[in-house]
């Protein structure tokens, strides 16, 4: 069975980072793709916020930059998903989507974290002109505009303030009568003059055209329907980290985020790491996610050497 040095999962920009340091390090990584080549920045469009592209960089350009300085330094770049892990015995035991098994000395978990959405047809196809899951990306592009955030937790709020300060108008629209959210941030929310929170609403259907979204059908509670004009619609209502194959043996919190030791990227395991948003549902942005993959092949490397030290 084929053994490998440092098996890094994922292919966001955590993974692509762990490979470029880990390759620079002789560790031979292997990388498997899993679900989406790329992970979540190839749904966006044009991303203004990553240090070193002055003028934006297309999401699946940087992803695709990524990708050829990690191979640039001889990372094994496969397709694949790891379904199935033994993480209690070393080398660690490994299992692909193809039936394919094999043996791993370090184990960089980057499988990232997957957006939910509502399942409307129409929001799959405004997705990236006008739908978005991330107000940080891209309420930088509804300047001046109207737009609408769904979800009342923690990151509704933030994001639906972090609008506010950019668009004309936000609407929030919750699905009870009570947010999720923490006091502090309900408060922020409910005296931001620009927000309105629209109680027990649900979205129907998100309206558009050719140049993206211009609106959303609701529904009240009582049956009532409602139309607003918006030129934004943002997805909050929670995320999905794509922890899985690796929970029996990662310590995970109660939503599935994989616990790292503090300034570390160490999971209970010894010789298991873990960067990007499979273990971050605080920050979430690309750039902390390739500086945690950084840290995680870093990491990586001083155990293989203690371990051969031994
Ligand atoms: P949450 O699960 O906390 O909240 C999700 C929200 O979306 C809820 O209001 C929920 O409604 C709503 N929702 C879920 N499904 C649907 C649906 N199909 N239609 C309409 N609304 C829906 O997720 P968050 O991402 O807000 O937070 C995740 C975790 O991260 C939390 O523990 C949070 O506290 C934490 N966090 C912390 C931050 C910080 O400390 N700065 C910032 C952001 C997040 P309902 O309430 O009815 O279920």
């Amino acid at each position: 069975m084929e053994t490998i040095k440092c098996l890094i999962a994922g292919s966001g920009p955590a993974g692509y980072t762990a490979a470029i340091y880990a390759a620079r390090a002789n560790l031979q990584p292997v990388l498997y793709e899993g679900v989406l080549r790329g992970g979540q920045l190839t749904t966006t469009t044009e991303i203004e916020n990553f240090p070193g592209y002055p003028k934006g960089v297309d999401g699946n350009q940087l992803m695709e930059d990524l990708r050829q300085q990690a191979e640039r330094f001889g990372t094994d770049l496969r397709p694949g998903i790891i379904v199935e892990t033994k993480l209690d015995e070393w080398p660690f035991r490994i299992k692909l989507d193809d039936g394919k098994e094999m043996l791993a000395k370090t184990l960089i978990i980057a499988t990232g974290a997957t957006a939910r959405y509502l399942g409307l047809e129409s929001e799959t196809k405004f997705r990236g002109m006008g739908v978005s899951a991330c107000a940080t990306c891209d309420g930088f592009f509804y300047r001046g505009k109207d737009v609408a955030v769904v979800g009342g937790g923690d990151t509704a709020c933030e994001e639906a303030v972090y609008l506010s300060g950019l668009c004309r108008k936000v609407y929030m629209i919750v699905r009870r009568n009570v947010f999720r959210a923490s006091k502090v941030m309900q408060e922020r929310v409910l005296s931001t003059p620009n927000i309105e929170v629209l109680w027990e609403h649900q979205t129907r259907e998100i309206l558009g055209d050719n140049t993206g979204v211009t609106g959303a059908l609701l529904v009240h509670k009582s049956g009532k329907e409602k139309v607003i004009d918006i030129h934004g619609f943002f997805l909050a209502i929670g995320h999905h980290p794509n922890s899985e194959a690796f929970r029996p043996w990662v310590e995970v919190n109660p939503e599935g985020y994989i616990i790292t030791r503090p300034k570390s990227t160490e999971t209970n395991v010894e010789g298991v790491f873990a960067a990007g948003d499979v273990q971050d549902n605080k920050y979430r942005q690309a750039i902390t996610a390739a500086g945690s993959g950084c840290m995680a092949a870093m990491d990586a490397e001083r155990y293989l050497s203690m371990k051969s030290g031994l």
